[in-house]
């Protein structure tokens, strides 16, 4: 089986060369460049093509591959908004991802935001670099006995809920099915842990239901001094009511790995660039406000899991097995 894999950076090829080994039915080529509907020529004569988070597979992309014989789309992460698996469907094109490689990977970065943002570890450590030892504008509130708000309580979510309550604190949740193994949660409705939740994180799939979740009304409902955290996918939160409600001083701290304009910046050194989009450079003016970009995956344990499982996918879709690991449905259903 011959493999095209998109959006490729060294540790990603370094991950799967290292797996390869146990998969010598599987040959793969890497590209720097991401999958869109003028990249995907490139994909004419390869069996399948692998992808990630800032990919597009929509329609033209889709129809485009299976024109050129492509008839599997591995996604190398968990999420799936990127994908029109209604098009996918009707092609016949199989779309395999790797659903909670590491869900502690995430959670974890998730806990990393909302600490360093709470504390201003950001701005303490530029100012001590500048023999700045003042604690001024240093403040942060203890998490010990807050109340944390869980929105999506999957394997994510839940691995958040676990590291929530080793910091003490009573855990709220919110998803439209509940979970019963993510732990001693109280779930509520999502406007009670708006008004409830000291530290709110999001850990649900974006999909069509759910865009901008987070907009100026479910603010409006936050409790003042919020820390809020956004791991998940940039399109639940509406920036520009994001923006308005940090100016109204509604949040203590905001931490965001994704973000709705990352899609041109997600991995790419633009440090000699002038970034045309206002929004993000916006949000990166506030001091209580810190951005990662979409590094909540990367982990040496997560990247391994991702490399093993997209392979094990391939393999299974080369001898016709069934994986839990296709994605069929659209939207938000349970899993
Ligand atoms: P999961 O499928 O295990 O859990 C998702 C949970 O969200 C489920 O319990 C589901 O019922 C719930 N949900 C779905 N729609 C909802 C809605 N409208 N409101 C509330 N809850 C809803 O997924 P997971 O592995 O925990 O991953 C969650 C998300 O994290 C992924 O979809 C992806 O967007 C994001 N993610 C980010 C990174 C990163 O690097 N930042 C890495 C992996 C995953």
């Amino acid at each position: 089986m011959k493999l095209l894999f998109y959006d490729t950076k060294s540790y990603d090829r370094e991950s799967f060369c290292r797996q390869l080994v146990n998969f010598p039915d599987i040959e793969i080529d890497y590209l720097n460049g991401d999958l869109t509907p003028r990249s995907a020529v490139i994909a004419r004569g390869y069996d399948g093509v692998c992808a990630f988070v800032s990919s597009d597979v929509g329609a033209r992309t889709l129809e485009l591959l299976d024109s050129y014989g492509v008839r599997l789309v591995l996604m190398r992460c968990a999420g799936f908004n990127n994908v029109d698996l209604k098009t996918a469907a009707r092609l016949g094109i199989r779309v395999l991802r790797v659903p909670g490689y590491s869900p502690e990977a995430v959670a974890e970065h998730a806990m990393t935001l909302a600490l360093a943002a709470n504390r201003h570890v950001h701005k303490s450590y530029v100012k001590v670099r500048e023999n700045d030892f003042s604690l001024s504008g240093l403040m942060g509130i203890n998490f010990f006995r807050k109340t944390a708000g869980i929105i999506g309580t999957g394997k994510i979510g839940s691995a958040m809920a676990r590291i929530c309550r080793g910091f003490g604190m009573e855990v709220l949740a919110y998803d439209i099915c509940e979970n019963p193994a993510a732990g001693p949660v109280k779930y509520v409705a999502l406007d009670e842990l708006l008004a409830q939740s000291d530290l709110i994180s999001l850990h649900c799939p974006l999909t069509e239901e759910n865009y901008h979740l987070i907009c100026r009304d479910t603010i409006r409902k936050m409790k003042d001094g919020v820390i809020f955290v956004n791991t998940s996918r940039g399109g639940l939160v509406k920036t520009a009511d994001l923006i308005e409600g940090i100016q109204d001083r509604k949040f203590f701290a905001v931490g965001l790995d994704v973000y709705e304009e990352e899609a041109a910046n997600v991995f790419e050194d633009r440090s000699d660039e002038i970034l045309e989009n206002s929004e993000t450079a916006r949000l990166l003016s506030f001091p209580n406000v810190i951005i990662t970009s979409h590094q909540g995956f990367f982990t040496k344990e997560a990247l391994a899991a991702i490399s093993q499982v997209t392979l094990e996918n391939a393999r299974a879709y080369i001898e016709g097995r069934e994986t839990p690991n296709e994605i069929r449905e659209p939207g938000a259903a349970c899993t």
